[in-house]
């Protein structure tokens, strides 16, 4: 008999977010100006688990929702309750507030031991199901995290589930394709990306649901060993607005004018890409690589760099070189130019700032590889690309970790992609991608070598690999970055901090993040947003094999099913012409998308290729060779043309670096709009065949 623990989050309504939700000085958002719904990814997990239990065929199952938040989260237990929940627990404690990922998986995971306990008669075969992420956090950490302190297996990004054989079958979301999973054994920990059989509440369940108790539990009772902001791994330093995009976002009216802007743009381009708040060169020197100790000009936040120019100045004028001159006469001189900037005590810590030279993190700057079968994901190269301008400005070595099965040949492009060292870890159980066997290699390198930053890919594989590994370390973990810098906070004690910059809120607000209680600073970037360097084959390199014992007890989940893309595509092509779930049909798919690439070829004399996204790939429309984005290919094409493509973050990550992005849309909402150079609002019927006659003429 199957039990399923489900987590639900009360989340802000993101959806209706206007300007005034934030405030304008710190970026910040003002919870009261927003709804507080159910997050819409738990809602699918509630009815997934419903799913599970109706085609176990086992009736006696419980379902029991379980969240952490202020009582006012009990609202989203009780639409637990009404929908299929036959009990509900409410986590809730002012201790348990300001928590990172690690301080809110710990103690829920420490609730659902209790639950399993008490409310399941330690019955342990039981699921931990919940939406891949909240909209809130968007960080996709705690369900892994959770599977990590509870040693259960973890499959994220679920979108379907079967019972066969007496035991779930699991459809998940993997890079460049799909695969069918099973947990060796339950218990287990499921995510939920995509699952889209709402479930309804009738009256009588409502009225059962707003009277039935609901049990409540505060920090003592769970006993958790990371609660709050003391046993958060991160903090958030500054929150700021995302910056203007660089898109033109503007609408046509007609298909001759976007044939000639189309014409237009591909012969004047540039180079240029038009995203906003990505990657920016990090330009940092350590303190005692400055012309004088007192340059403080690369600290952390606004505040910091301020106060320490206040300070720099007021020496400079004083003839200061040296910290030990600085004197009481001299300290109130420098008070009295501060005002109210800073006072005695901040001073005194600004002042022990400037003798500090030594970086409070040491060792080299990993890269975690992704690959398959012996291909690397071109993701690693680009991380590659950023350890090596982080690792030159700290004076230290980039490493890769390299765990698989027969891919030591693979060392040799990682070194020329600009790695120093590649630590090797080989063993038959590895040959495909496991978490629970993945996470051991890693955590066994980064636990001998102590690496002081470690970076994944922000693919599905590594947002899973990540939090698993960091946790088992015991490092903090910061999702999705799409900055990364090297930034001091001398008043507090620390040099050469990784500052870690990431989009928040559904990309309404950036946040940066700093690591700390930690031995190592570790985040997952975005792909499409690093830099790749070009390669040098001449470049000289180290393998280093590194030794881990496995057993079969490693391998958590049976794979026993895998579709990848198959095919030949080519995404480096000047033009990509994509058709999303908007293009309806297979036959609609392919007759508009030939006739418009017929007249672009003819007349841009180019290269056309064929993308799609996820939806138009999983409707059949086409082969998911042809899949552009997050899970697919990440492109940087002189032109794309998006027909009938929603512009979902997964898909526009994956074109970030496209120099004009024209899109057609029959929503004059759709929020590709905001996100592309020209659109026209209208059907892909009426339109393409306008435009590939308007493109012929023009
Ligand atoms: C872990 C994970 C990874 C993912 N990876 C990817 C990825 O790599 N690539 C990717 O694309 N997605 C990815 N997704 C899915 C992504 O979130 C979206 O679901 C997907 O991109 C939506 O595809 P779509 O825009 O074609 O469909 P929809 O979002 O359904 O949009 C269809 C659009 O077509 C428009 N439309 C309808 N009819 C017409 C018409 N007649 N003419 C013109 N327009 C019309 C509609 O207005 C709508 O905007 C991923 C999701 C997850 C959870």
């Amino acid at each position: 008999m199957s039990n399923y623990i489900v987590l639900v989050k009360q989340v802000p309504d993101v959806s209706q977010i206007t300007d005034n939700a934030f405030n304008p000085e710190t970026g910040t958002l003002i919870r009261t100006r927003l709804a507080s719904v159910i997050n819409e990814l738990d809602t699918q997990a509630l009815a997934l688990a419903n799913y599970m239990k109706e085609i176990s065929g086992d009736r006696q199952g419980k379902i029991i929702a379980l969240t952490m938040g202020p009582p006012m989260a009990e609202e989203v237990l009780r639409y637990g309750l009404s929908r299929c929940a036959d009990q509900a627990v409410l986590l809730t404690d002012r201790a348990l507030g300001g928590a990172d990922t690690v301080a809110t998986a710990n103690p829920l995971a420490f609730a659902v031991r209790k639950i399993v306990k008490e409310l399941l008669k330690n019955e342990d075969d039981y699921f931990v199901i919940s939406g891949m992420q909240s909209v809130d956090g968007d960080t996709a950490q705690v369900p892994p995290q959770m599977a990590e302190e509870l040693r259960l297996p973890c499959i994220a990004y679920v979108t379907e589930a079967e019972f066969k054989n007496d035991r779930f079958e699991f459809t998940r979301i993997i890079s460049g394709g799909s695969q069918v999973v099973a947990a060796k054994k339950p218990p287990a920990v499921i995510t939920v990306a995509r699952y889209e059989f709402p479930l309804y509440a009738t009256f009588s369940k409502t009225r059962w649901a707003n009277q039935t108790k609901v049990t409540t539990w505060d920090s003592e009772d769970i006993k958790a060993t990371h609660i709050g902001v003391k046993g958060s791994r991160t903090a958030v330093i500054r929150v700021f607005p995302p910056g203007k995009s660089t898109r033109k976002c503007r609408q046509l009216n007609d298909a001759n004018s976007l044939a000639k802007v189309i014409i237009d743009s591909f012969k004047s381009g540039n180079g240029e890409t038009g995203t906003a708040g990505g990657e920016q060169i990090n330009g940092y020197v350590l303190p005692d690589k400055r012309a004088s100790l007192l340059d403080r000009s690369f600290e952390g936040t606004k505040k910091e760099q301020e106060d320490y120019a206040i300070l720099s100045e007021k020496l400079k004028e004083l003839g200061i070189k040296e910290t030990n001159q600085i004197d009481d006469q001299a300290k109130a001189k420098i008070l009295t130019a501060a005002g109210e900037n800073f006072h005695d005590r901040a001073l005194d810590d600004m002042i022990n700032g400037l003798k500090l030279t030594k970086p409070a993190f040491k060792g080299e700057i990993w890269v975690v590889a992704e690959h398959n079968e012996g291909v690397t994901h071109p993701a690693t190269f680009e991380l590659i690309g950023k350890a090596r301008e982080l690792a030159d400005s700290l004076e230290t070595k980039v490493g890769v970790c390299l765990a698989g099965y027969q891919v030591e040949s693979m060392a040799k492009e990682l070194i020329a992609a600009g790695a120093d060292n590649i630590y090797v870890i080989e063993d038959k159980l590895l040959s495909v991608f496991d978490p629970t066997s993945h996470r051991k290699a890693v955590a066994d390198a980064i636990a001998k070598y102590w690496p002081q930053i470690v970076l994944y890919a922000a693919t599905p594989q590594g947002r899973m690999l990540a939090p698993m590994v960091s946790y088992r370390v015991e490092c903090g973990l910061t999702a999705d970055c799409t900055g990364l810098d090297i930034r001091d906070s001398s008043r507090k004690g620390d040099i050469a901090l990784l500052l870690q910059t990431r989009p928040a809120l559904g990309g309404n607000v950036m946040a940066t993040i700093r690591t700390k209680n930690s031995k190592s600073q570790m985040a997952t970037a975005r792909p499409g947003v690093m830099k790749r360097l070009p390669p040098d084959t001449s470049r000289k390199g180290n393998v280093i094999k590194h030794k881990v014992e496995f057993s079969h007890d490693d391998i958590s989940l049976e794979i026993i099913k895998t579709e990848l893309g198959a095919g030949d595509v080519n995404f480096g092509a000047e033009v990509i012409v994509s058709g999303g779930k908007g293009m309806q049909n297979r036959d609609n798919y392919d007759r508009l998308l030939s006739i418009l690439c017929e007249s672009l070829r003819k007349k841009l004399n180019t290269q056309i290729e064929r993308g799609a996204s996820r939806a138009a790939v999983e409707q059949g429309f086409v082969e998911r060779i042809h899949q552009v984005g997050q899970t697919g290919t990440s492109i940087g094409p002189k032109l794309y043309i998006a027909l009938g493509i929603s512009g979902a973050i997964q898909h526009m990550i994956g074109v970030a670096n496209t120099e004009t992005i024209v899109a057609v849309n029959s929503d004059p909402n759709a929020p590709i709009f905001k996100q592309c150079d020209y659109y026209i609002v209208g059907t892909a019927e009426e339109t393409i065949p306008q435009l590939a006659q308007a493109l012929e003429q023009t």
